[in-house]
């Protein structure tokens, strides 16, 4: 028996690079090893989105992304998280066994006010718990998780911890699969890439629109002209370089320092490497993004499969609580 791996991720829509070397490719490559579940988590972005005119957009473009980079609906369960009813089932019995304290010692809690001070809403607080029925709805084992999320991990932890000690060993406690996901700066060169910021390059650009994009990131900022040496040790266009162009490193660094390439042929370099290493995620990609029914049908199924075993839990849990 294989172990279960659970992991979601926010309906962010057309996934970018940063997405793709934080957390798809290791996705991808967990599935031989694992029973793997990824879901979209459609109602944890519900605690800071005031519209929801483009969610099932959003939905729909990010599965085709994930399945052209190499998600197999035949080995792991795909599906949207309010496909499968039962997680708010869950969350709410478990609810009843948390105490608010926890959840209010947060850290991230605590940030989401900052950010958001105009809509502090009860879904925020109750965040935790929500991901922790997420997690142990499925009896998951293992779930890979980023240094940062290790104290969220730890609370869905203590949750099932305290559910087990009150109605008897229900739920396994999900260990942290410890992935040292790199954290990749966006074309800003200061902040992580991300779609709300818009520093991000999506996977799903053509092949002119990608240099379009790489043309714009901010480079050394002391190379002001084409003869001045550069310093890539603080420049993100050598980052990526290292990403997509590694057996190019040393001597981009070499030309560089000695002026020997400027910032645009290098640019240009980076994204044909980005272009190339991508052509086959957008063959696939465009493949899929033909058939009409494509997602909605791996969707449909992914619900269908995650609902046998959520049923099978929260059935559990009720006979545990008395209230069967
Ligand atoms: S030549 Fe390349 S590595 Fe050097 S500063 Fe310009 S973009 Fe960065």
């Amino acid at each position: 028996m294989k172990r279960r791996v659970f992991s979601g991720a926010r309906p962010t829509g057309r996934q970018h690079l940063g997405n793709y070397l934080g957390a798809i490719q290791n996705y991808v490559s967990l599935q031989d090893e694992y029973d793997c579940i990824y879901c979209i988590v459609d109602i944890h972005a519900l605690t800071s989105l005031e519209d929801t005119g483009g969610l099932q957009r959003n939905i729909h473009e990010m599965m085709l992304d994930w399945l052209a980079v190499g998600l197999d609906p035949r080995k792991s369960i795909l599906f949207v998280q309010s496909h499968v009813p039962e997680v708010t089932e869950l969350h709410t019995l478990l609810s009843m066994v948390t105490p608010l304290s926890w959840l209010l010692r947060v850290p991230t809690f605590k940030e989401k006010i900052k950010l958001q001070p105009q809509n502090v809403n009860y879904g925020l607080v109750g965040y935790p718990v929500l991901m922790t029925a997420d997690i142990v709805l499925y009896k998951a084992e293992v779930v890979p998780v980023g240094e940062d999320q290790i104290p969220h991990l730890e609370l869905a932890r203590e949750i099932a911890r305290r559910f087990n000690s009150l109605f008897g060993d229900t739920f396994p406690e999900p260990e942290a699969k410890l992935t040292s996901f790199p954290l990749v700066l966006g074309l800003d060169g200061k902040e992580k890439m991300s779609k709300q910021l818009g520093n991000d390059i999506e996977l799903a650009l053509s092949d002119e629109e990608t240099i379009a994009r790489v043309m714009e990131a901010v480079t050394d900022p002391a190379r002001r002209y084409r003869d001045d040496p550069g310093h890539p040790e603080i420049c993100n266009i050598f980052r990526l370089q290292g990403y997509f162009n590694p057996f190019q490193l040393d001597n981009i660094a070499d030309q560089c320092r000695s002026a020997k390439i400027g910032c645009v042929d290098c640019k240009m370099l980076l994204a044909q490497e980005i272009n190339a290493a991508l052509k086959p995620f957008r063959e696939r990609r465009a493949v899929l993004a033909a058939k009409p029914r494509c997602v909605t049908d791996v969707l449909a199924d992914g619900a269908q499969r995650a609902r046998v075993i959520a049923r099978k839990t929260i059935k559990e849990v009720k006979q545990k609580m008395g209230l069967i």
